[in-house]
Parts: C-alpha cells; sequence; structure tokens
C-alpha cells in the first residue's frame, strides 16, 4: 500500500478507484511500444471530470507527475509513467453520451472503445472515418492525443478532421471547454487542435464532440499481387494519376506478405514479391466501375494477379490480413522496430528502395508495409534480440533522416513519445521546439502532466 495511493483515496472519496497492488498495477506498466516497463507509485480509474480534478490537484500538491492512458495501444510510449507518479485512466469513462444524426455529432467519453463508437454510429446510418487499425482496442482518448490514422485517413483525413469541441482539464484543474458543436467554427485560437495530437502533455480529454458523416451505402475493395513491392507502389501513383481517390491503399511488401501468410485468413502465393489492398466507397455504380479502373491500373503496372472481394465475408478476410501484419510481426520477431514515417507520395518507391538498402548496410533484416496512398509507410527492423535492436539504433536513425531528407516526418502517425523524442529537434528546428517549449509552459508550468514526452 502507498501513501500517495491513501491519500489519494482521501481526496477521492468513497467509490474510488485507486490501484496500488503490484500484480493489478502490472497493466499499466507497458504499452505497445516494446519500450519498457514502467511502473506507477500508483494508477487511478477516473469515473468522472471531478476525480481527474481532483487527481491534478493532488499531483500539484504532492509535486508527482499525472500520465494519463487510454486503452495503453500506443506505439511511442507516451502513456508509460518513465519517472513514476499516478497513471490516471480513462477507461471507465467510457459512455458514448449522444448522436445526434440531426446535427452529424457524437458526444463521447474518451475511454470509449473505437470499435464501440463505430458500430454505434453505423447503426444510425452513420460513418465515422477515422479507422486505426488498433480500431478493437483503442480509445478515442488515445486516438484524439495522437491524432490517429488509418487506411481511410487517405480519404477521409485523421482524427483532427472530426473533432469539433473538446472538455478537457487542465494541469491547473480548470475544466475548459473548446471549440463548437456545429460543423464550422474560427472564434479565437485553435485550442481544439492544439489539444488533439499533444500526447497527453497538455490537458486531459474528458469528453468530446466528434462529426459524423452519412455512412457510405456501397464498399468495394480489390487485392493486386506483384512481382515487387517497387511495381505495387508504382501502381499507387498511377492511381492517382488517372484522377482516383481510393479511400484506402495499402501496401505489403514480400517480407510482410511471408510473416502474416501463416496466422492471415488470405494466403499470399509463393513468388509474389508485392501487394496492394486498395478500396472505393460511394453511393452510386461508379464505385464498381472505379475498382475496375484502378484493377486495370495495377495490370498496366505489372500486376500478376488482380482480385476484387465478392462478398462481405471476402472484404472482410482481405482486411484481416492487413490488420494481422503487425501483431504477426511482433509474434515472429519480439525485439523489432516498427518505424511509421510518411513521406510525400510521389516519394515512396524512393523510402521504400532506401528502407531496403539501410537494413541491407547495416545486415538487418527489413519489412515495410502501410498506407502507401497516403506515403505512411510502416519500415520495421527485423532484430533478431534485445542485443541487435539496441546495436541498431544507427538503421533506425537512417531510416528517420532519410524520410526527413525526402521530405517526409518521423512519425505519421503514432507520434513522438518517447521512441522519437530524440529526433524531433531534426524535423522541427531550435525555434519551433523552443516555441513549443514555451506552449507546453503556458499550459503545464510545473511540467507534471506526462513530463518528458514528446519534447523531452
Ligand atoms: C496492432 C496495432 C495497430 C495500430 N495501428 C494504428 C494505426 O493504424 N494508426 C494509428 O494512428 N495508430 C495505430 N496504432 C497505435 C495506437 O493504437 C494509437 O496510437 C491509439 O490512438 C492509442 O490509443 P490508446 O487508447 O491505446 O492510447 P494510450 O496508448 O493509452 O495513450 C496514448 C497517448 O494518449 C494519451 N491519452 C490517452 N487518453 C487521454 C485523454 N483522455 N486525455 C489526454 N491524453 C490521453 C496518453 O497520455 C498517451 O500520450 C496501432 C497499435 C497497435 C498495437
Amino acid at each position: 500500500m502507498s501513501e500517495l495511493a491513501d491519500f489519494l483515496r482521501s481526496r477521492l472519496g468513497v467509490g474510488a478507484h485507486v490501484i496500488d497492488d503490484s500484480d493489478a498495477l502490472a497493466p499499466y506498466a507497458h504499452d505497445e511500444s516494446g519500450i519498457g516497463r514502467f511502473v506507477p507509485t500508483c494508477a487511478v480509474q477516473a469515473r468522472h471530470a471531478e476525480d481527474v480534478q481532483a487527481v491534478l490537484a493532488v499531483s500539484r500538491e504532492r509535486r508527482v507527475p499525472v500520465i494519463p492512458r487510454g486503452a495503453g495501444t500506443g506505439k511511442a510510449g507516451a502513456a508509460l509513467a518513465e519517472q513514476g507518479g499516478i497513471v490516471l485512466s480513462l477507461e471507465r469513462m467510457n459512455r458514448i453520451l449522444e448522436i445526434s444524426p440531426e446535427d452529424g455529432v457524437a458526444v463521447v467519453e474518451p475511454g470509449v472503445i473505437l470499435k464501440t463508437l463505430m458500430d454505434a454510429v453505423e447503426a444510425r446510418g452513420l460513418f465515422y472515418p477515422p479507422d486505426p487499425n488498433s480500431l478493437n482496442a483503442c480509445s478515442i482518448g488515445g486516438n484524439i492525443a495522437h491524432n490517429a490514422g488509418g487506411p481511410r485517413a487517405l480519404k477521409y483525413g485523421v482524427t483532427a478532421d472530426y473533432v469539433l469541441g473538446l472538455k478537457a482539464v487542465l494541469p491547473s484543474g480548470e475544466l475548459i471547454r473548446t471549440g463548437h458543436r456545429s460543423i464550422k467554427g474560427v472564434a479565437g485560437l485553435d485550442l481544439t487542435h492544439l489539444i488533439v495530437g499533444s500526447e497527453g502533455t497538455l490537458a486531459i480529454v474528458v469528453e468530446a464532440t466528434l462529426q459524423l458523416l452519412p455512412l457510405p451505402r456501397r464498399v468495394e475493395t480489390g487485392l493486386a499481387l506483384f512481382p515487387s513491392e517497387a511495381h505495387a507502389a508504382q501502381a499507387v501513383l498511377n492511381i492517382f494519376a488517372d484522377g482516383h481517390l481510393p479511400r484506402a491503399c495499402e501496401l505489403f511488401d514480400a517480407a510482410s506478405m511471408r510473416l502474416v501468410t501463416p496466422k492471415a485468413p488470405f494466403k499470399f502465393p509463393e513468388g509474389v514479391g508485392g501487394a496492394l489492398l486498395f478500396e472505393f466507397d460511394g453511393n452510386g455504380d461508379q464505385v464498381a466501375d472505379e475498382l475496375v479502373r484502378a484493377g486495370e491500373l495495377c495490370t498496366a503496372a505489372g500486376a500478376l494477379t488482380v482480385l476484387a472481394a465478392q462478398s462481405d465475408a471476402q472484404r472482410r478476410q482481405m482486411w484481416e490480413t492487413r490488420r494481422l501484419v503487425s501483431v504477426a510481426m511482433m509474434e515472429a520477431k519480439p525485439h523489432k522496430i516498427s518505424e511509421d514515417v510518411a513521406v510525400p507520395r510521389g516519394k515512396l518507391v524512393e523510402m521504400i528502395a532506401e528502407a531496403r538498402r539501410i537494413g541491407e548496410r547495416h545486415g538487418i533484416a527489413t519489412a515495410s508495409y502501410g498506407h502507401a496512398g497516403d506515403g505512411n509507410l510502416h519500415v520495421n527492423l527485423l532484430f533478431n534480440s534485445a542485443a541487435e535492436r539496441a546495436a541498431g539504433q544507427a538503421a533506425i536513425d537512417e531510416v528517420l533522416r532519410a524520410a526527413l531528407a525526402l521530405g517526409g516526418t518521423i512519425t505519421g502517425e503514432h507520434g513522438v513519445g518517447i521512441a522519437k523524442r530524440a529526433f524531433l529537434p531534426l524535423e522541427l528546428g531550435a525555434e519551433v521546439m523552443a516555441l513549443q517549449r514555451r506552449l507546453k509552459a503556458a499550459f503545464d508550468p510545473e511540467n507534471l502532466l506526462n513530463p518528458g514526452k514528446v519534447l523531452g
């Protein structure tokens, strides 16, 4: 039993969920980054905004860090209690407060699991497009904090594009409302989108108003198999050059296909070196026409086979195969590092080739896959041991620098957290780093909210 936990219990009152038992704390000690285990002094499962305010009051009084946490699926270590302190879990604040077809909005608490929200809005003929592949597990609060994206970001954008307004608690304990419920609204500085993507370092989100779209009535999905990933990447460029905007366009290289095939419902045949999963949506027959045309463009780019899903079941199999890539890779190569660089689409072929060259130079196997349509590539360095991983830092460094040299970014969606903070100055430069530090200090002058993350 920790003294801090008892103090929190006394402040939070009857029915509070304060955890300080070491077994019960274990799930709060890690995330999906593979960075390591950091056991917090205690964890609190907030029930409402008042709990969040009370925890932040204790943080100020005792000068202990508070680390907000959603579902712990983050890949940048941003929810880890690196400096100890209180993990503040939002998992119990998981109510969908409202779905309004009339206004086209949903109002939710941060702990709602993304798939739960998607299913609830789709049952009403509405659509919430952001679809990170962790959708069965990740929370809306975590999506907002990391500005998560997914395959459909290509056509529909990322989480930020759907956050209209927030209720958030500042480190001072003040409960603020930002943004609006209307689709448009430009009054004052856009604090909503400053908090979105801030990785829990500026404020704790306790409610979000999200924009919804009408649910597209028709979705068509295709899978093209190529001799190499370069052929697949070229097909992506051809599809856009011909004037099409798929809602998703996902690339697999040979190593990704080899690793996922034993686990996946779709078995990639031997000898295939690259694949493209592409999808169109809309309301009329032109959706099917576009799929056919994209298939022809793949063939023109050298595709060996082009498959079109003939049923929802086949469509689900193709997507299940895509979603299993990360999981299969982690199981086969637990010491792997997954970078999520993004480059301008025109540089995709170069980025894939550069990742492969870096791997070869360092004697490290690589596997690349991801959201090719928006240039966001998951470059995996497949280390065989923790020692190899520690020694492979130079290769990681080179992958990130290569993305920057091609006009890209060190992270397309996973965020900076702990994993990439050393590289952030390379991308932002000294002036912008200093400005960002001043902004952090304006929100959190005592540096108690998720300290050390993002800006170091
Ligand atoms: C198999 C797999 C596939 C993935 N695929 C994708 C993908 O396609 N696209 C993508 O973008 N990401 C992907 N991710 C990464 C991850 O799922 C996302 O970053 C997700 O948004 C994290 O949500 P979470 O609820 O798990 O957040 P956590 O990991 O718990 O926390 C992440 C960050 O959010 C902060 N936070 C959480 N809740 C709040 C809150 N209420 N207020 C303020 N800060 C808060 C935390 O402090 C931390 O900084 C994937 C992860 C896995 C394991």
